[in-house]
């Protein structure tokens, strides 16, 4: 089975392998696999090790993503949202539940945000301190100008929380080029091509330890998943982790190093999405987004109006050829949802776009 959907992804053998062991979280030699990744995954961010500091989190990208909340952004304080799609709206809500004032800026979930679209809200209300924004919106494909928007932040002296969960590893952020950002996360599942289970914050130490207090839970509180690193190690960890999904990512990591790294993966992952969206362009079908708004990561398009259309017997007998995409989709509009991220090759995806037109007679034959 060919595996399109945006996470978790289709991995590769090696990762997989790495799962098949039995693990104790406190044994040194996982320590040092642990503490290793670490350090890896701040090079990835393009940070500096003793100025940003990598802070785990167990479980689903929103547990990182509310802990990255909750810690650098006060309790009753504002932040800005630029709302231009599923995953912005998860982030405000993750904000307002943890008592945070969340001013929306209504947008498209068409075309990614710049800074234009975000400084004037900025000047208009001189109280907000921080941005919170999506980088690669999961929802429909679109991609927001995260280092532009960082660097006007920048300029503004303002703070920047970016949701990196299905960018990091192939759109580039790099930490040392933008200090107005306070943290990125991202999750073992997506671009780097690991198993779920774990999610990465990538913080500035100075801010995480600044921002001590701010969390007001023990669980998701990234000040103390750093105090905790520097009293006991770096390889030790608050609570019981995923130790294989752990063990795998080390694996996804070496991969990832040998593939040419994020340079490599995003040209790896930009043919995906050309081939995706000219394929469906030539079955027919109309993308939900214009291609000088087409990001890298997931292609949405368009159900055809055909009234005889039904998403899951679609997905069905897409399946029935051998790929699977979501069952499910987040756009304003009606749309199919295709991932062009994980272990897939170009001829891979040329394999899928024969199946989806193969599939697309199952469900609407034509009259004989
Ligand atoms: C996948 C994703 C998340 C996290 O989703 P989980 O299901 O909690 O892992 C957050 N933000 C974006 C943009 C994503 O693509």
């Amino acid at each position: 089975m060919l595996l399109l959907i945006p996470g978790p992804v289709q991995t590769r053998p090696e990762v997989k392998a790495a799962m098949a062991q039995d693990i104790a979280p406190w044994d040194r030699d996982f320590q040092k696999v642990y503490a290793r990744i670490r350090e890896r995954v701040v090079g990835v961010a393009g940070g500096t090790p003793g100025v940003h500091a990598t802070l785990p989190i167990q479980g689903a990208g929103h547990f990182v993503t509310e802990a990255a909340l909750r810690t650098f952004v006060a309790p009753g304080a504002k932040v800005l949202i630029p709302m231009n799609g599923a995953y912005a709206q998860r982030m405000a809500r993750l904000a307002r539940e943890a008592g945070r004032i969340v001013v929306e800026l209504p947008l498209t979930d068409t075309r990614g945000a710049t800074a234009a679209d975000i400084m004037p809200a900025l000047e208009a209300d001189p109280s907000i301190g921080t941005v919170a924004m999506v980088y690669n919106e999961t929802g429909s494909g679109i991609v927001n100008d995260a280092q532009g928007i960082g660097r006007a932040l920048h300029a503004a002296g303002k703070r920047l929380v970016l949701d990196a969960v299905s960018a990091f590893g192939a759109l580039p952020f790099p930490l040392d080029d933008h200090p107005e950002c306070d943290v990125l996360v991202f999750t073992s599942g997506k671009c780097l091509e690991g198993m779920p289970g774990v999610g990465f914050a990538v913080a500035r130490i100075d801010r995480a330890e600044a921002c001590a207090g701010n969390a007001g839970s023990w669980s998701l509180d990234l000040s103390d998943v750093l105090a905790h690193a520097k009293r006991s190690g770096w390889g030790s960890i608050r609570f019981t982790p995923p130790v294989q999904t752990i063990a795998a990512f080390d694996v996804a990591l070496d991969l990832y190093e040998a593939e040419g790294g994020q340079a490599s993966r995003l040209a790896r992952y930009r043919t995906n999405t050309g081939i995706l969206y000219d394929g469906i362009v030539a079955l027919g079908l109309k993308p939900y987004l214009e291609r000088d708004q087409q990001g890298p990561v997931i292609v949405t398009i368009h159900q055809p109006s055909d009234p005889r259309f039904d998403l899951l017997a679609f997905v069905e007998a897409l399946k029935h050829r051998g790929v699977l995409i979501s069952n499910f989709y987040n756009t304003q509009a009606p749309t199919m949802r295709i991932g062009a991220i994980g272990a897939i090759t170009p001829e891979d995806m040329r394999r899928a776009v024969a199946a989806i037109g193969a599939a697309l007679e199952d469900v609407l034959p034509k009259a004989a």
